[in-house]
């Protein structure tokens, strides 16, 4: 069956995408953004594409990349254009840092979590575990045009603007608003080891790659306004969001890596059908076809349609 004659022309270029962190296997948590950000592509009659988001290399897993290609090829979710890999696209992120440099917005920053810990308590604020601080501004001082951004063992901090309200419309959630002064303060775009952070990297290539849409889990709700601010000092334009709930296991944690979520199982095309028939109930899918004699091509067409009942 061809999915795409049954499917509306692009509408103003519609283009999403799914970017896993290869730190394992697709789980049922992952299935669901794979799952919701193909679905919403396909009901705009889109390109979906792939990226794999390994900036964070001791993170990763050698081959979860290739597993998480195979499971999804297994779901029938097929990406459009090459997979990009960001552990390949350095070059473009410092080309981004450069700008940011050049507008004076950069300084380095040499505080451990526990300096800051320990700053902010001096001050009165808690700071719970696991919890992201808000930077107090210690280094700020240092704000100035860096003549060397190579410098390794220090970590280079976005300025922000003394206040900054950052304001989108999430297709799922309404409007949201977040300060980003108060709530997260100067954040980090290349790590004391050098590393790019997931901010800046998740913007340059959402914009180099002319993605016009972003559908993916709850969990990353709190870094849209970081990425729209990073998008406007940037020039690049704002992108659609839509977040998806997430899944959670019997402690009311997310799934992860961390909390051992089981793999999706997609050795054959009835187990792979069931994992896309979970995640579907997960997204709150009405009236999908159940015969088990479906193809996963039938499943997905009745899926889009469905996804597009519940998006109209
Ligand atoms: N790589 C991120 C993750 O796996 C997703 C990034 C995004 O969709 O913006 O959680």
């Amino acid at each position: 069956m061809n999915l795409a004659q049954n499917l509306p022309p692009p509408a103003r270029g519609y283009r999403g995408r799914f970017a896993p962190s290869p730190t394992g296997p697709l789980h049922a948590g992952s299935l669901v953004a794979a799952l919701g950000s193909w679905l919403d592509a396909k009901k705009n009659g889109g390109q979906w594409l792939l990226r794999i988001e390994d900036l964070d290399g001791p993170r990763c897993i050698p081959g979860a990349d290739q597993e998480i290609m195979r499971q999804l090829l297994a779901c029938g979710l097929v990406w459009d254009e090459d997979v990009t890999w960001q552990s390949q696209r350095q070059a473009s992120y410092l080309k981004a840092l450069e700008v940011l440099n050049q507008a004076k917005c950069l300084y380095p920053c040499g505080c451990s979590r526990q300096t800051i810990a320990k700053t902010l308590a001096a001050k009165g604020i808690a700071t719970p575990r696991n919890q992201e601080l808000v930077y107090p501004g210690t280094c700020r001082p240092n704000q100035t045009t860096l003549n060397d951004l190579s410098q390794q063992g220090v970590a280079l901090r976005l300025a922000l603007p003394g206040d900054l309200q950052i304001e989108f419309a999430d297709q799922a959630l309404g409007i949201q608003h977040e300060n980003l002064v108060s709530g997260v303060g100067d954040f980090v775009l290349r790590r004391n080891d050098g590393l790019f952070t997931y901010q800046l990297a998740v913007v340059v290539d959402d914009a180099q790659q002319g993605i016009t849409n972003v559908v993916r889990g709850a969990d990353l709700l709190s870094n849209t306004a970081r990425q729209i601010h990073l998008q406007q000092l940037l020039n690049y334009p704002q992108l659609d969001y839509l977040h998806l709930p997430l899944v959670l296991d019997a402690h009311g944690e997310k799934l992860s890596k961390q909390t051992l979520a089981m793999p999706i199982q997609t050795h054959n095309a009835q187990s792979a059908l069931q994992a896309l028939q979970q995640a579907a109930q997960h997204l709150g899918l009405q009236n999908l076809p159940s015969r088990s004699s479906l193809s996963i091509a039938e499943w997905l067409l009745a899926a889009t349609q469905a996804w597009k009942n519940q998006t109209a």
